[in-house]
């Protein structure tokens, strides 16, 4: 069965089933990652419904997430009434360890002074937990931004400096919790402690509890975050970040910053474990090999998997959509298996997946890259450029089904299947994982084409 695609248009007045998804929901990811966090969004009620219900169809985990509720009121003279009876509602329902306050477009856009109204809530109260704020109004950037910057001020309002410890920040953008926990597994091959921001490993991928915990257990707490201005080093993982949270703590307490792609296939994986050794050598920790074994392991049955699996994925088209550090690393890993990639596509703006691209080896001209994109433009691109398979969220799955192109399901919103916080992208085993998905997809597709079917390959 197919479905109609638009028609292409020659002016694009509006967003059309949009790529985007919204900066205070990508601060609401980052402030779940700390521990005893409870997010709490300044603005409309409308804006903290539909992340709740974004995040809870992706995660499949219960998500309180506070809201100022602006009403008519608020909107013309400002929220400063209802920002401070959220906080004190929270303090006594949640009693959390930490709040994180995030501004909607509302908010943003009447020009509300939320540094300063907070400023005077604590200077009132000087029992209440810290609270960190942070402007993520999505007229500057998608979740992708609202989530570094989130990481950025958690960073500014608690990291100190001193003296050098043997540690290593590690930022990680926002990936899987199953990512997440295969990062610090790696970090324990290497002996080398990791502070991890955020961490929602276990918030949002835990175990079922016996009763709700309105402020699930785990995370990065703000006393481990406090060290960061005295760590080793960091290592921030995106191709397209411009600077990052990395570069404030360069900057402000001198830790030095290793940029690296996210670790998708056996070249980006190989690099971000080269600086993990190279960073563990420094920390002058108990001396770890360059390669623990199980990595080493795991690094020769990925290779033997692309020599097996080659001949199915080789010069196959395939067009990926997500995160733009997300669309770049998985682009990267595809141009590494003999796919050619044709079009790689974000909601996001960062002007900066092209050239980091090319930085990944491929091409310059061989591939299509659009940023700032929507569902409806990136349907149409598809249509013309025809590829075998497109990589991407559950979001591109009606393009995939028109079409009638296999989709492999990665990234952020996964709202169609379940396991969406398990889904493995980084490191070999990731890799593994993901190529044995695209090889399996791209079989399966020629095999139910396929006039007389087989049943070997
Ligand atoms: S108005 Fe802004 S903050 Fe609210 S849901 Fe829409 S994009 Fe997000």
């Amino acid at each position: 069965m197919s479905l109609p695609i638009a028609a292409p248009s020659s002016k694009r007045p509006a967003a059309t089933n949009s790529c985007r998804v919204c900066a205070p929901l990508g601060s609401v990811l980052a402030f779940r990652g700390l521990r005893g966090c409870m997010p709490l969004i300044h603005g409309s009620q409308g804006c903290a419904t539909y992340i709740r219900r974004y995040l809870i169809s992706h995660f499949r985990e219960p998500m309180d997430v506070a809201s100022t509720s602006f009403d008519e009121s608020a909107t013309i003279f400002g929220g400063q009434s209802n920002l401070a009876a959220a906080i004190k509602n929270l303090v006594q329902q949640y009693r959390p360890e930490v709040i994180g306050v995030c501004t909607t477009c509302l908010a943003e856009t009447i020009g509300e002074d939320t540094v300063g109204i907070l400023r005077e809530i604590t200077a009132a109260d000087p029992d209440l937990p810290p609270i960190i704020q942070v402007a993520t109004p999505s007229f500057k950037g998608c979740q992708h931004r609202g989530f570094h910057d989130t990481v950025e001020a958690v960073l500014r309002a608690t990291a100190r400096g001193g003296a050098r410890l043997p540690q290593v920040n590690l930022l990680p953008g926002p990936v899987s919790p199953a990512d997440l926990r295969h990062l610090r597994e790696i970090g324990t091959a290497f002996q080398l402690p990791l502070l991890m921001l955020p961490d929602y490993s276990e918030t949002l991928d835990g175990p079922s509890l016996a009763s709700y915990a309105p402020i699930p257990e785990g995370g990065t707490s703000l006393a481990e975050v406090a060290d960061a201005g005295r760590a080793t080093g960091t290592l921030q993982l995106g191709a397209t970040l411009a600077e990052g949270p990395g570069a404030y703590l360069e900057r402000e307490h001198g830790v030095p910053l290793v940029k690296a792609s996210l670790p998708i296939g056996v070249r980006a994986t190989d690099a971000v474990l080269a600086s993990l050794a190279a960073f563990a050598l420094e920390a002058g920790g108990p001396a770890a090999p360059a390669l623990p074994a199980w990595l080493g392991a795991e690094r020769g049955r990925l290779v033997d998997a692309y020599v097996d699996g080659h001949k199915y994925v080789s010069g196959k088209r395939v067009a990926v959509v997500g995160d733009p550090d997300l669309a770049v690393a998985v682009a990267g890993f595809c141009a590494e298996i003999g796919l050619v990639p044709v079009l790689v596509a974000s909601g996001a703006l960062t002007h900066r997946m092209a050239p980091a691209l090319e930085l990944l080896g491929l091409p310059v001209g061989s591939f299509e890259v659009m940023e700032d994109a929507d569902y409806d433009g990136i349907g149409r691109r598809v249509a013309e450029l025809k590829p075998d398979l497109i990589l991407g969220p559950s979001k591109a799955y009606p393009t995939a089904r028109a079409l009638g192109i296999p989709l492999v399901r990665i990234g952020f919103p996964v709202h169609d299947r379940i396991g969406a916080g398990r889904i493995l992208h980084l490191g070999y085993r990731g890799t593994q994982r993901l190529f044995d998905e695209v090889a399996n997809a791209l079989l399966g597709d020629q095999q139910d084409s396929s006039e007389m079917g087989y049943a070997y390959q």
